[in-house]
This record gives structure tokens, sequence and C-alpha cells, in this order.
């Protein structure tokens, strides 16, 4: 798919993983249904304590095929160097501008993760700047409808939760596909222990369990969206 291609949902994240993590079967759900799903990585995880960026693209790639993404993309910015300001959103700028998203996803702005904080910022800062006329006029102003943060590390209260029971099991191996991140290995191999290496898959499904069981949904995942979201109905 050509990198101007219309896109229904667009969504931002850190590090290749982090989108996984927070909505992975919302994204699945979506492209089942027909909508169009962006996803662009901020940086390659360069600074990770495991992997390396080679790996963790090819796992990157693995997990876009079972998600169904029609635009993977990295952005190429410095991993731990996420700054707010326009040298950086421009970029993020010039995506939505491209894809012209109905709605953009970020992380939800706290989080143990700074980067993660730093990319919700800049996605913010990039939706308000994507529809103004006079910011990079050599591409046509857009206006997104709603910008929703996503949970990555945290468990905060949702204002909305999407039915995931169905793309569950889809999730688990977009995020299983990432074994350099989520799977300790043997003695004598280049690696250390982290958050990550020590049954974060099993939290992940537990707090979209978590989430589901006030509606008596088997899993689903949180979102905070940003300001009011319009309804045509009650
Ligand atoms: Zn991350």
């Amino acid at each position: 798919m050509s990198e101007d291609a219309k896109l229904d949902l667009l969504v931002f994240a850190a590090h290749p993983d982090d989108a996984e993590i927070g909505m992975g079967g919302t994204i699945a759900k979506a492209v089942r249904e027909g909508q169009a799903v962006g996803l662009y990585d901020l940086t390659y995880a360069e600074m990770s304590s495991n992997g390396d960026p080679d790996t963790r693209q090819r796992e990157a790639a693995e997990a876009t095929a079972l998600l169904g993404l029609a635009v993977r993309g990295n952005l190429e910015l410095p991993d731990r160097g996420l700054r707010p300001g326009t040298a950086q959103s421009d970029k993020l700028v010039e995506a939505i501008r491209r894809h012209r998203p109905r709605a953009v996803f970020a992380p939800y702005f706290i989080d143990r993760h700074p980067d993660h904080i730093a990319c919700s910022r800049l996605t913010e800062e990039a939706v308000f700047n994507a529809k103004l006329r006079r910011h990079m006029p050599e591409l046509a102003a857009w206006t997104v409808d709603v910008l929703y943060f996503y949970f990555i590390n945290d468990v905060h209260t949702p204002q909305l939760v999407v039915d995931i029971t169905e793309v569950q099991p889809v999730k688990m191996a977009a995020l299983s596909a990432y074994r350099s991140q989520f799977e300790p290995m043997g003695e004598g191999e280049d690696w250390v222990p982290t958050p990550l290496t020590a049954g974060y898959l099993d939290n992940v499904a537990a707090r979209d369990r978590l989430f589901g069981a006030p509606h008596r949904l088997a899993y689903a995942e949180g979102f905070i969206p940003k300001g009011p979201v319009k309804m045509e109905r009650l």
C-alpha cells in the first residue's frame, strides 16, 4: 500500500510492540471489520535491553502480518531521545496528512517509560498542527475527528472499552512474535531479565480480562479519548 493510502485509524507508538500491547485486539478487530489501519513506530527501540533493531523489525513484520495492518512504518526518531516540539512532531504531522485518518491513537500520558509519555505528547501536538493550514503548507491540512489514548505499562481506569474477545488469540500471537522482548533466554545468551521477561504477556491478558469483566466480556481493551466524543445517538 502506498504511503499516501487513506486510512480509517492511525496508531503511533514509541517502540515496535507498544501498540500491540495496548490495542492489538482493537486493531485486529477493526481490520476484520474492513477498516484500514496504519501504525507508525517512532523509533527502532535501539536502546532496548534485549534484542537488536534488526531482530525487532523482523518481529514487527510478523506482528504486522498477523494483525493485518495496511501500513506499518518507522519515523526513525531516536530511542530515549523523543522530545516534544515541531522538530519531531512534524514527522507525525506528515503521516497524518498523508493518510487522513478519522481517528488517531497515542500512548496514555501516564506510564513508567518516559518515551511513551513523549510519544503521547508528540502525537497530541501533531494532531493539533495537522489541522493548521499555515503549518507545513506543502501538505493539505487534515482534521482528525478524535484522539484516543491506549495503555501500555500501567493500568488506569478507561473511559471506554472495546470487546476484543474474538480476536484476543490474534493479539497474543502478534505479541508473541516479539520473542526478543518477552521470552527469557538461556544461560550464556546475551540478555538480561526485565519486567517484560517476567510474565508480562500474562499481565497484558489479565488487564484485558479486568477491563472486560464489568461488561461480562472475556477480554476488552481500554481507552481514554481526548475531549468529548460526538455520538449520533444514545
Ligand atoms: Zn515501549
